[in-house]
């Protein structure tokens, strides 16, 4: 039975279903590459076929109840940052408390998969900013620990207040989303202009665009690019909205795609030992952030 308020057993389906529609370009490929011209729409379309019953169910819920009315109404109750007062550990072992139900592959954690997560960006010799954002990336789901619904918290994220992009996965299901009676809503560029720059632009409401505001004032601005824009699969693997962005974001966005192979792909099964890293991170948090943070 599918859970009609939660329909994936952890946010890991979600994850889970990103590596089948981006897989891990082995080694001896071509290297990374951000957008595909070789891959085409009908592929694109038989992931939705492939996709489990409570993935289905979660993007249709996403693309059924993201509308700019309901991201507006988010961005006004998070983004005040009133809910909590707590530095950057008391949040990791807050996210820890979000117990996955069930997941057949693997027995890690929130806190596993973002110290996994920094500590290859940290043997790949990155930057500490660039390791510090491994660290912290998805504290943003500390949302669904406030009672938010998954779709409110997971799932590619996307612009809302203009036409939806046709490769954004599960396009279908925005036939049930009521901005399509927005005229003002449906046109390429809907309530933005040409070149905006994706600052002025509203995405879909999740656990990106919550630690963004939570973090803006403490790191480098390719960071804040990471966290902000690491869920939106439809411009920085699939090169979409590229019209509403400015040559900053352009700029910005190799570091989203720098940043998304570490997210996607650096799981493993192997604990990452707390209490010997912990000395290292503890430093790397304070050079950049105060003792406490406003979420
Ligand atoms: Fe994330
Ligand atoms: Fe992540």
């Amino acid at each position: 039975m599918i859970d009609a308020n939660k329909p994936l057993a952890d946010l890991e389906e979600w994850e889970d279903f990103l590596k089948e529609r981006y897989p891990e370009p082995n080694g001896e490929q071509k290297p990374f590459q951000a957008v595909d011209p070789e891959k085409k729409k009908e592929q694109f379309r038989n992931y939705e076929a492939d996709a489990r019953p409570t993935v289905r169910e979660f993007y249709k819920q996403n693309h059924s109840h993201q509308t700019y009315d309901f991201v507006q109404s988010k961005r006004k109750d998070f983004l005040a940052l009133k809910r909590r007062e707590m530095n950057i550990w008391e949040a990791l072992e807050y996210l820890n408390t979000l117990v996955d139900d069930s997941d057949p592959d693997t027995d890690l954690s929130q806190l596993d998969h973002l110290l996994q997560t920094a500590e290859q960006i940290r043997q790949d010799g990155h930057p500490n900013w660039f390791i510090l954002t491994g660290l912290i990336h998805d504290l943003g789901k500390i949302l669904c620990l406030y009672g938010e619904p998954q779709w409110a918290v997971v799932g590619d994220t996307f612009p809302v207040g203009c036409g939806w992009s046709e490769k954004i996965v599960f396009h279908k299901f925005f036939e049930l989303n009521s901005d399509r009676n927005q005229p003002g809503f449906q046109s390429r560029l809907g309530v933005y202009e040409k070149g905006c720059g994706l600052d002025k632009v509203n995405m879909s409401w999740g656990h990106d665009e919550y630690l963004y505001h939570v973090t803006k004032d403490y790191l480098p601005k390719e960071a804040l690019y990471m966290i902000r824009y690491h869920s939106f699969y439809p411009a920085h693997r699939d090169g979409e909205y590229d019209y509403l962005m400015n040559e900053e974001d352009r700029k910005m966005f190799q570091w989203v795609r720098a940043f998304n192979p570490y997210d996607l792909y650096t799981k493993s099964h192997k604990k990452p030992d707390l209490k010997e890293l912990k000395p290292f991170y503890d430093d790397l948090i304070n050079q950049y952030f105060p003792k406490t943070l406003r979420w």
